[in-house]
């Protein structure tokens, strides 16, 4: 069999049953990796990393935005599989609404999966990388972090912090060999994006000078990269992947 990128590599991505998260758990195995699936449904993530090309991969049950879950996920992944070389920060959800009607709730559940979330996996494994003196994590964003999304404050909010993470992240772990990066995702057709009707459809299209929407595996594509050997000299930075709708 021939060699490939991440051969040997453990990666562990976020809300890997599913969407983009399901597509970048499946590039990563298709580059070599052994693939930790983290969701809150276990037996869905299970399934998923049932169902990836190659060995040794496996599926967890964990709420991100619980530190002490986190935790308790960590270990077992080092003891199931190895310790976490690519860590995916993908797990996010939506909770819109105007700010005027945000309740409190829906506002700290949103910051809770898709940024604290992101800074429990990234607490959890940065020790471990740094004492390897190798690493490589990346933060699925969107590019509402970027522009902002009336109905979004929550979202945004969290995903403009994701971006603030990243740099921060990078910044202080770059002298030991760990890199950190974003991509922002456009429109992607997943489950996330089904609720969207013909008519929005028609206007989102009118915004993306590629005149398509996204699939998961074109976030994956840049994700493999990413996290790869071809990007070592890159930290730090936040990739648009959007058909140019931001630009
Ligand atoms: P999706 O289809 O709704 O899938 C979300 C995944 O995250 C599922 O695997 C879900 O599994 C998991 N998840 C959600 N909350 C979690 C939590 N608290 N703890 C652990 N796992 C959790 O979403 P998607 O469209 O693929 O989006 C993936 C990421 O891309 C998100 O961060 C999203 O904000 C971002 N993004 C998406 C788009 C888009 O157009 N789709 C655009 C820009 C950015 P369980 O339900 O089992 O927990």
């Amino acid at each position: 069999m021939s060699s490939k990128e991440l051969d040997g590599k453990v990666a562990l991505v976020t809300g890997g049953s599913r969407g983009i998260g399901r597509a970048i758990a499946e590039a990563l195995a298709d580059g070599g990796a052994r693939v930790a699936v983290v969701g809150r449904n276990g037996e869905r993530a299970e399934a998923a990393a049932a169902e990836l090309p190659g060995e040794g991969h496996a599926g967890f049950s964990c709420d991100v935005s619980d530190a002490e879950q986190v935790s308790v996920t960590i270990a077992a992944v080092e003891d199931g599989i190895g310790p976490v070389d690519i860590l995916v920060n993908n797990a996010g959800i939506t909770r819109d609404n105007l700010v005027l009607r945000m309740s409190s709730e829906d506002f700290d559940e949103v910051i809770g999966a898709n940024l604290k979330g992101a800074f429990n996996f990234t607490k959890a494994v940065a020790r471990g990388m740094m004492k390897r003196r190798d690493g490589a994590i990346l933060n699925i964003s969107s590019v509402v972090g970027l522009t902002g999304n009336a109905g979004q404050a929550n979202y945004a909010a969290s995903k403009a912090g994701l971006h603030g993470m990243t740099k921060s992240v990078a910044k202080e772990l770059a002298s030991r060999g760990v890199r950190c990066n974003a991509i922002a995702p456009g429109f992607i057709t997943t489950d996330m994006t089904d609720e969207l009707s013909e008519q929005q459809i028609e206007g989102l299209l009118g915004q993306i000078p590629l005149a398509t929407l996204g699939a998961p595996a074109d976030v994956a594509s840049a994700a493999r990269f990413l996290v790869g050997p071809g990007a070592r000299y890159i930290t730090g930075q936040v990739l648009v992947v959007d058909g140019g709708m931001v630009m």
